[in-house]
Order: structure tokens, then C-alpha cells, then sequence
């Protein structure tokens, strides 16, 4: 695939997603083909930070192949040093026109955290106090309107939080990138960009 702008690399996603969530998927770039052509180099059109939920997979759910999407999954797509210079990386390194931040219905992360805020429960003593610590700010904000609201307001936070990167925001200000959230509904298997 030639190299796209942003706004037709979110069509190519919008057109994708409308594909799988009506089961007329066309499984395109994951032939011998494709896997030989990029053998010496990608360039992905998109990079997307989703949840690593195991019934969110953005190959699948935007019917993508082979060096089409630069992806970065952690549970609750919550950001960290690691995460952010991945992106960076896809940025800067791969050109990658468009950054999405993929949120889900009925994420566990988040509901983990509008639970440990609402009984306001200490740190667990393991790894997964990161997430919690990452999503808190949303899930406060948010939880009394419930999940998919907390869901929505932690999208919104890690978008924020990467637009107000300098690298990021730099190739933002000059056109070449840019970041948008969405969510993922696990039932109808249909992305809304927000
Ligand atoms: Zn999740």
C-alpha cells in the first residue's frame, strides 16, 4: 500500500472495521506474497495502542494484514516510557500518519479500577498497581457514570497524554500526525472513532 495521509489511513480502518463487524472480511496482505514484499522493510499506515484484551485484536477487528499496522497492546492501553517510545518509534522512524488509541466496552483494566477506587483499596504489591495507577485518574473522574463513561475518559487521557508529547505533538504541528481515540464494542464489533 502506498504511503496515505491521516485521513485516508482512518478510512482505510473505518472501511476495515465496517467489514468485520458485518463478517465480509477479506483478510488482505496476509499472503507468501505480501510476507516476501516486506521481508526488507514496513510501512505501516497506522499505529494503534489498544488493550491487550484478548477479543480486541486491531489486525483483525480493522481486517488488516502483513506491515499495515504499527501495534502496541497493554492492558487498558495505559501508557509507560516503553509504550510511549514505541510510538515515538512509529512516528518517527516508520512516518505513520495516524495514531489511534483503542479502548473497549467492558474493559477489564478499567473495571478493575472503578472497583479499587470505589472501595478504596491500597496498592496489590504486583505490576498490575501500574495499570491501576494509569487508569485512576479516569476511573475517578468518570466511574459514577459508569464503564463505558471511565472507558471513554481513559481513551481521552492517553490521547491527551500523547498529544501533549513533544516529539508527538511536533509532528502533529506539522501535519504529519494525527492521534485519535476510539472505542471497540465487543458485541457488535464495531469501532467508533470519538
Ligand atoms: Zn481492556
Amino acid at each position: 500500500m502506498a504511503a496515505l495521509d491521516a485521513a485516508a489511513a482512518l478510512e482505510e480502518l473505518q472501511r476495515g472495521n465496517a467489514r468485520f463487524a458485518a463478517g465480509a472480511v477479506e483478510h488482505p496482505a496476509q499472503g507468501v506474497d505480501r510476507r516476501a514484499q516486506l521481508a526488507g522493510g514496513q510501512q505501516p499506515f497506522a499505529a494503534v495502542l489498544s488493550c491487550a484484551d484478548s477479543r480486541v485484536p486491531p489486525e483483525l477487528v480493522f481486517d488488516r494484514g502483513l506491515g499495515e499496522l504499527f501495534v502496541v497492546r497493554t492492558a487498558g492501553q495505559v501508557l509507560s516510557p516503553p509504550v510511549l517510545g514505541s510510538l515515538q518509534y512509529g512516528v518517527a522512524h516508520l512516518g505513520v500518519p495516524l495514531l489511534v488509541v483503542l479502548g473497549h466496552s467492558a474493559c477489564g483494566a478499567v473495571q478493575a479500577t472503578c472497583d479499587a477506587v470505589a472501595a478504596g483499596a491500597g496498592p496489590s504489591g504486583t505490576a498490575i498497581d501500574s495499570l491501576v495507577d494509569a487508569i485512576r485518574p479516569a476511573a475517578e473522574r468518570a466511574a459514577a457514570a459508569g464503564l463505558d463513561a471511565a472507558v471513554r475518559a481513559n481513551v481521552e487521557d492517553v490521547v491527551a497524554d500523547l498529544g501533549g508529547d513533544e516529539l508527538l505533538a511536533a509532528a502533529a504541528a506539522a501535519g504529519r500526525l494525527r492521534i485519535v481515540g476510539a472505542v471497540y464494542d465487543l458485541a457488535t464489533g464495531e469501532v467508533t472513532f470519538r
